[in-house]
């Protein structure tokens, strides 16, 4: 493993640190996939948009679309200023994918896209649509019980289950989703509302994907969500670097030299940042400055970008337990089809302990009146280690970086769809912790 000891050694004791990936703009491994496969997923989700509108009425406004708002943020950025934590120029925004439609959380975009492509591959083999046709003719009763001799299945901790158990379930696919004992009880009632069958396993999120993957392996016609290594998911989420662009070109904000974009994506397995990454370098290149936000018990990014080629490396191995309340962070092991690309294209990642998490949390509804899971609260963080950390200093003047003119995306990632009373206990947890560190 490629880590000095010194690093090491805080990863181990859980403190929150920011590391600067030494091979960022080096050459793309060959077999990296290529950006016309985002242009693809961008097509195929447009195709579909119309059938989208017709299953989900709270999609009918955008006409199908799937995309958040790209909101203002200098608020929290004064705010954490006057915290006295001298946090840097620049504007701030929050790119709002806690508000994605149906599945509250930036699996939308993934998930939805993997679901559609399966869908259309079943339906263009079997003859119920032709290529040109309009894909709003899957969602008749005929095609609905065509589907329903397919079986989709999916392994998470959550809000990919949510995501594609959606879909497939809005589609008609026999839809099976294994959860870890660690998954929110009201993320399984409101599948099982729709249909979808969850099967809970004792163990970690691997474990829960590791199951899913051979029950579905055995059965004819049934697609696997392989979230530790699939493209589809990917490109799903790559397609989001598109729409980010065109709001920040509404929005007035340059991107190029002499003003650099940074954006702190919170990182789980790493499909939808790594994805989100790739999209946001395709357009922005070297001007793009893509960090990763972790929780301290869970930097799997971080450490299997620290393991030798072709070395799997987990948060277990160097003696982390992977337990966090970013449930949807909270994975041991990256995934080995996002990493490699991620190797020369990602500046860093930066890790969170879980009651900074809260303390973020808080300090997004203070400022902004937005109400958000944990882990979309991880990303917080990223100016104040750019500007404030000897690490980011030095990431600074080693790129020539002209901070005043910086545009800083914080992606908040998962929250809509989060219980009340659910996200009550954030906010009296997050009060909590602040109460106990004025002591
Ligand atoms: C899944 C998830 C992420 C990270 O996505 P990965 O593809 O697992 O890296 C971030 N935030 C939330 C809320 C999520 O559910």
């Amino acid at each position: 493993m490629k880590i000095s000891n010194q690093l090491l050694t805080k990863l181990r004791e859980k403190k929150a640190v920011l590391w600067i990936n030494p091979n960022a703009g080096g050459p793309l491994p060959p077999d990296a996939p290529s950006v016309g496969e985002i242009h693809v997923a961008a097509a195929r989700l447009q195709r579909f948009s119309p059938l989208l509108a017709h299953f989900f009425t709270e999609l009918a406004g955008s006409g199908g679309a799937i995309d958040s708002d790209l909101t203002p943020a200098d608020s929290l950025r004064d705010a954490l200023n006057e915290e006295g934590k001298g946090v840097s120029d620049g504007a701030w925004f929050i790119k709002r994918d806690d508000q994605l439609p149906v599945a509250g959380s930036i699996k939308a975009r993934g998930g939805f896209h993997e679901v559609l492509a399966y869908a259309e591959t079943v339906a263009l083999k079997n003859n119920l649509i032709v290529e040109k046709d309009d894909r709003i003719a899957l969602c008749t009763p005929t095609a609905r019980a065509f589907f329903a001799q397919y079986a989709v299945a999916v392994g998470s901790t959550g809000n990919l289950g949510l995501s594609i158990g959606l879909m497939a379930a809005a589609l008609g696919f026999e839809t099976t989703v294994h959860m870890s004992a660690d998954a929110k009880e009201w993320k399984k009632a409101r599948l099982r509302k729709r249909g979808v069958r969850v099967v809970e396993h004792v163990g970690d999120y691997a474990k829960a994907v590791a199951a899913g993957r051979a029950e579905a392996l055995a059965q004819e016609k049934c697609h696997f969500v392989d979230d530790e290594q699939s493209p589809l998911l990917f490109f799903g989420y790559a397609a989001a670097a598109y729409q980010l662009a065109a709001q920040l070109a509404a929005a007035g904000r340059i991107v190029d030299a002499q003003h650099p974009l940074f954006v702190y994506l919170p990182c789980g397995v790493g499909g939808a940042p790594g994805g989100i990454t790739f999209g946001l370098k395709a357009i922005f290149g070297e001007h793009v400055h893509c960090f990763f936000a972790e929780p301290v018990a869970s930097p799997c990014m971080l450490v299997q970008l620290c393991a030798e080629d072709g070395e799997a490396m987990s948060v277990y191995d160097i003696g982390l337990d992977n337990r966090t309340e970013a449930d949807g962070l909270a994975v041991g092991q990256a995934s080995h089809f996002v990493a490699p690309i991620m190797k020369s294209q990602l500046a860093g990642v930066f890790t969170a302990t879980d009651e900074q998490l809260f303390l973020d949390l808080l300090a997004l509804k203070d400022t902004l009146g937005i109400e958000v899971e944990p882990s979309a609260a991880a990303g917080v963080r990223g100016p104040y280690w750019i500007s404030c950390s000897e690490q980011g200093q030095r990431y600074i003047k080693d790129h020539h970086l002209n901070m005043r003119a910086a545009t800083h995306i914080i992606w908040s990632t998962g929250g809509s769809l989060v219980p009340r009373e659910e996200l009550d206990k954030f906010q009296n947890k997050a009060l909590t912790t602040k109460l106990h560190l004025q002591h």
